[in-house]
């Protein structure tokens, strides 16, 4: 068994996260997805407990004052956050903790665990992501403006990051994603 660690993936919404974070979860047998709490409004197939816990603004709120949250941030009008008890669980049952969370999080997350790691994921271009975001039919026009103003302000941290990732070629993004998880749970002393 390895031993437990914490990598955190953040990336613009439509640089296609979502869909590297289940290749990563298929591939790396001891990997964990955390649930974050969220207040914004389920969208079609999703599952309460599964993709979120889709919670009210109030008990949003009440989790993040006593403390359940281990990071939290609001995003695009939404609170979004991270329950501490399911990572600290999981981390000591040795699993590799993933946290699909925002900018504002994985550095709250750094600031708390300095060793967590911290990959960014980045669309080819920021024209590709405009075109991903329209193609996926979820989000209105207001929403998709939101979404590509919140995408260049986290383009401007990549850098801050301790690994970062084109996702170009959906095959070689998942390899060097894989990889690099393997990477650095197979150096945790
Ligand atoms: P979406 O609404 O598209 O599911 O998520 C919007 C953004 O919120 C994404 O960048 C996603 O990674 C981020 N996010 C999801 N869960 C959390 C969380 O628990 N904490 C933070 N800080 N961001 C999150």
């Amino acid at each position: 068994m390895r031993n437990g660690n914490l990598f955190v993936i953040s990336g613009p919404s439509g640089a296609g996260k979502g869909t590297l974070v289940a290749r990563l979860l298929q591939e790396v047998p001891d990997a964990w997805l955390s649930v974050s709490a969220t207040t914004r409004s389920p969208r079609e197939g999703e599952v309460d407990g599964v993709n979120y816990y889709f919670v009210e603004k109030e008990r949003f709120m009440q989790m993040a004052e006593a403390g359940e949250l281990l990071e939290w941030a609001e995003y695009s009008g939404n609170c979004y956050g991270t329950p501490r008890a399911s990572v600290t669980e999981h981390m000591g049952l040795g699993k590799q903790v993933i946290l699909e969370i925002d900018v504002q999080g994985a550095f709250q997350v750094r600031d708390m665990i300095p060793e967590a790691h911290l990959v960014f994921i980045e669309p080819p271009s920021i024209e590709e992501l405009e075109r991903r975001l329209r193609g996926r039919g979820t989000e209105d026009e207001k929403t998709i403006q939101k979404r590509m103003d919140a995408a260049k302000t986290e383009l401007a941290r990549k850098e801050e990051y301790d690994y970062c990732l084109v996702n170009d070629d959906l095959e070689l993004a998942v390899k060097a994603l894989v990889s690099y998880v393997d990477e650095q749970a197979n150096n945790t002393k």
